[in-house]
């Protein structure tokens, strides 16, 4: 079974001790090639290196190291001209595949909503100017993200809602608006990710992409997991036979489809 894991935040202080393991054990575990998720300028320019860094070593036998380029809303306070030049030059390399994590969150407001929207518009822009499809995120701002997405429709390429956690009305939103849907190990986690089970059903198969939004939501059942233990990528290839098993497919026609919605998705044919 073959998996793209299309979000992990590698570049986190949880992965300082050993991050080339995590990406080699990921890989032996059949997840390959992993997108490392830049969530900050500082973050976004690690990501690159990073994964520019093991690609040029050609330490992975099945695929390469990819990353994203952008601010989450809860830095958004942090974003200038500086920000925006830097996150220019990195859309440049070929391991950027994409611009984002970008969009709202009033969940904890960490930064000014006017100021996470400001951000967030300039990054759709930007997208739009590189021709790069958008990571987005989107926590309690339904209305606003919706919105501001409906009023850019014509700028943007293509996009992923990452760690979809909504209810319908919002699948069927941004299906609506085109977006591919990120499903992660929430959907393991018996207390929070009940909804999903029967939302997945309306997921088109050609727009679902899997991730495990690493280190956080370890997925909850399975077996041997830890409690707030940390999740990594090769938990994927459980993530995607709970998956599978709901949605009545063989885990590896899953493994298949997603994974060339991911080449689709990233256009990854460059690699
Ligand atoms: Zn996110």
């Amino acid at each position: 079974m073959s998996l793209i894991d299309i979000g992990i935040n590698l570049m986190n202080s949880a992965f300082d001790a050993d991050r080339d393991e995590v990406v080699r054990s990921a890989e032996a575990a059949g997840v390959s090639p992993l997108i490392i998720t830049g969530s900050s300028a500082e973050s976004s320019r690690l990501a690159q290196e990073f994964a520019a860094a093991i690609n040029t070593t050609g330490a992975l036998h099945s695929g390469k190291l990819f990353s994203t380029a952008g601010v989450h809303p809860h830095n958004a306070k942090d974003w200038d001209a500086g920000t925006e030049a830097l996150l220019r030059s990195l859309a440049l390399h070929s391991e950027v595949a994409a611009i984002g994590e970008c969009g709202l969150d009033y969940n904890r407001d960490f930064s000014p909503r006017d100021k996470q929207r400001f951000c967030f518009e300039a990054q759709i822009a930007l997208a739009a100017e590189m021709k790069a499809p958008l990571f987005l995120h989107e926590r309690d701002a339904f209305d606003d993200f919706s919105a501001i997405l409906q009023n850019n429709l014509t700028n943007i390429k293509k996009m992923v809602v990452h760690c979809f956690t909504g209810g319908e009305k919002e699948l069927e939103r941004y299906l609506e608006l085109g977006a591919y849907i990120g499903i992660t190990g929430w959907i393991c986690d018996e207390r929070r990710g009940r909804h999903l089970i029967s939302l997945i059903k309306k997921i088109p198969a050609d727009k679902l992409l899997l991730e495990t939004d690493a280190p956080y939501l370890m997925p909850r059942n399975m077996p041997g997991a830890k409690r707030n233990g940390r999740n990594e990528s090769r938990h994927l290839v459980h993530i995607a036979e709970f998956i599978a098993e709901i949605l009545g497919k063989a885990p590896a026609e899953l493994a298949a489809e997603t994974f060339t919605n991911a080449c689709r998705f990233f256009d990854m044919k460059k690699i």
